[in-house]
């Protein structure tokens, strides 16, 4: 077996308590490195069509790459993997901290969580001894607590957790799984799969170590790594300032998401901003194991209601979720809803975006009269949107329907709820808007798990990285690809994108220093995985973006299973059709088909269905896939 990899996978049956170790493949960590590519290989044999997200059919996927627990700059990440409960389709999200490189050193690539205990649960997984103990004290604690408590009464205080909060438990379809209290994988609400499985924490302590093919140029490579981190001049302004610098610059391109991405500037933007945040909040500043970009800041609030609150975060998109979409500037609430989505486990964006589209619906007069008495539910009521953020995760009156999330919400209200539906496939869309980025209006129209900013989101195109943009998608196409006001090329873009992407998520390095500020590439990641797995054919930088074509249409095949197709690939129709009103990108909207047309063609899927064809699943080496598919009935003829 390569090095990188501990070689064992442990599976853990909820409903049994059976516990068994696995071998990890080399032949699958060949072709799907590890991570999100390796455990979607997984999960698609292993987690029927059709199934309840929220059933004991359904798994979740703890996953490691090979990179973590190493020390190369930001891999100390790690990913879970699962079928949504808020989309019912692919899921995937990420989260930082030391819980990944710990489940590598308790000896670890991946821990597979199946069936669904008869009552509340908590792992312990020490090394090789695992053990089962009640939940039930911990059941209705709010993160942080839960945390502390665990560690204390397990005798584990340098155990790091993954745990739910009231949101998981109360099955609210957007929660996130927490990482010791304050790291989110919030995306796709996998919290809820965790809640369903009555699974209240895993806590894990590890004390082996990652053992790499090369130590001597994995040193070099390293080291000159660090180095390139630390000298970039963005990343040093991101270490002071977090990702809430986004702010300002999203609001100097007209992209800044605003009363629901009705508008794309805010009026308040300057009392949100990153400086001012650091001027008048700034506590302390954290980082995942390894990273020396250190992104994470902690705030604390020292006049007025919330005086004494200190909490980790809010990211750029907390910020826009929780301030410029619902029309508030002001930081302590901010914090404060920030706080509470930690506290209670959920998906800040969601769990933000979901309120907007309730404040329109309120402006619109399309919420029940009962349901406008219960919480004056409208833009800039900072008050209201706490209490809702009790009420969602307590699944209280109103509260209840929005731990529904949007799309359903909308479903329910009817056709004139419909346009204030930002979702794709189901999912709130994050801070971006395609109006101002043509690029993302395509990348959130493809993604695997609905609308998303992770997976494919091009940088080059917005922020003038032209040397680089040059480089990657070659000098002809310049002009085009760095106008982000245009279609054409922007397929291309995101199609390098998304492949580069899904193979940092199977490494699993940092999202930042591999998209913004753009440090690290393709060319840094084929060198990084031979020093450390030893596999030479990894070396090719045409081998690794033939890989990356794999990983993605694994992930689409997953969701093509599940009966997504071309028509599923849509924006809101205020992307499409309502120009932007004001600000730099006035008068924009998206003209997404010719850039559809365009992705599927150079993936070679069928253009009409969106679906990959039999061959081109066999050239991709996912003939047990097509093979699946066939059977089924799903691939274009
Ligand atoms: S850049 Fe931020 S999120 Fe990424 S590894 Fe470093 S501290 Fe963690």
């Amino acid at each position: 077996m390569y090095k990188g990899y501990t070689e064992k996978i442990l599976r853990i049956d909820l409903t049994t308590q059976k516990v068994t170790t696995e071998s990890t493949s080399q032949d699958l960590a060949r072709r799907f490195i590890g991570g999100t590519g390796y455990a979607g290989r997984l999960l698609y044999h292993e987690v029927p069509k059709g199934i309840d997200s929220l059933g004991p059919e359904n798994k979740l996927y703890f996953c490691t790459g090979p990179a973590t627990g190493t020390v190369w700059p930001t891999a100390g990440r790690m990913a879970v993997v699962s079928k949504s409960p808020l989309t019912g389709i692919w899921a995937e999200s990420h989260v930082g901290g030391h819980l990944g490189p710990e489940i590598k050193y308790a000896g670890y690539d991946f821990i597979i969580i199946e069936g669904q205990a008869e009552k509340p649960t908590v792992l312990s997984i020490v090394d090789e001894k695992i053990e089962f103990h009640s939940g039930t004290p911990y059941w209705g604690q709010k993160t942080l607590k839960a945390c502390k408590e665990l560690r204390k009464d397990l005798k584990q205080q340098h155990g790091h957790v993954a745990l739910i909060g009231p949101g998981g438990e109360n099955l609210v379809k957007y929660s996130a799984i927490m990482v010791d209290g304050a790291r989110a994988a919030g995306r796709t609400g996998l919290g809820a799969v965790m809640g369903s499985k009555n699974l209240k924490a895993i806590v894990v302590r590890g004390t082996g170590s990652v053992e790499v093919a090369d130590p001597q140029w994995f040193k070099v490579l390293w080291e000159e790594g660090h180095q390139r981190v630390q000298e970039n001049p963005q990343a040093l302004e991101m270490r002071k300032y977090g990702t809430p610098i986004l702010v300002a610059t999203k609001q100097s391109i007209g992209e800044l998401p605003t009363y629901n991405h009705r508008e794309g500037v805010y009026e308040g933007w300057e009392r949100i901003s990153a400086e001012t945040f650091h001027d008048n909040y700034y506590h302390t500043t954290r980082a995942c194991a390894t990273c020396r970009l250190a992104c994470k800041k902690a705030f604390k609030v020292d006049e007025g209601i919330y005086k004494g609150l200190i909490t980790e975060g809010p990211e750029y998109e907390g910020v826009m979720a929780m301030g410029s979409n619902v029309g508030i500037d002001d930081i302590p609430t901010i914090l404060q809803t920030q706080h509470l989505c930690n506290e209670y486990g959920l998906d800040v964006i969601s769990a933000g975006c979901t309120a907007a589209f309730l404040m329109e619906l309120a402006e619109q007069d399309l919420l029940s009269e009962e349901e406008q008495r219960e919480l004056d539910i409208r833009w800039g009521n900072g008050e209201a949107l706490v209490q809702l953020m009790h009420a969602i995760a307590e699944r209280k009156g109103l509260g209840n329907l929005a731990a529904e999330g949007s799309h359903r919400i909308a479903k329910k209200k009817g056709t004139a709820a419909e346009p204030y539906d930002m979702t794709v496939k189901g999912m709130e869309i994050s801070g971006q808007d395609g109006r101002a980025h043509r690029s993302m209006a395509l990348g959130h129209a493809v993604s695997a798990r609905g609308a998303d900013h992770l997976r494919n989101l091009v940088t080059m195109d917005q922020l003038a990285y032209k040397d680089v943009a040059a480089e990657r998608f070659g000098e002809d196409k310049l002009p085009e690809i760095c106008d982000p006001y245009v279609e054409t090329h922007k397929a291309l873009a995101t199609v390098v994108t998304e492949k580069v992407y899904t193979i940092r998520d199977s490494l699993i390095v940092c999202w930042y220093t591999c998209s913004w500020p753009p440090i690290f590439w393709v060319e840094d990641f084929a060198p990084l995985l031979v020093a450390v797995t030893g596999e030479p054919a990894f070396d090719s930088v045409e081998e690794m973006m033939h890989i990356g074509a794999r990983l993605v249409t694994l992930k689409r095949c997953f969701n093509v299973r599940e009966g997504i197709t071309r028509q599923d690939d849509r924006l809101p129709r205020r992307f499409t059709h309502d120009p932007f009103p004001s600000g730099p990108s006035r008068g924009q909207t998206v003209d997404l088909e010719p850039m559809l047309d365009e992705y599927y063609k150079l993936y070679g899927w069928d253009v009409k269905t969106g679906i990959p064809s039999y061959n081109i699943l066999q050239t991709l080496g996912l003939e047990d896939i097509a093979k699946d598919l066939k059977s089924q009935g799903v691939l274009p003829s």
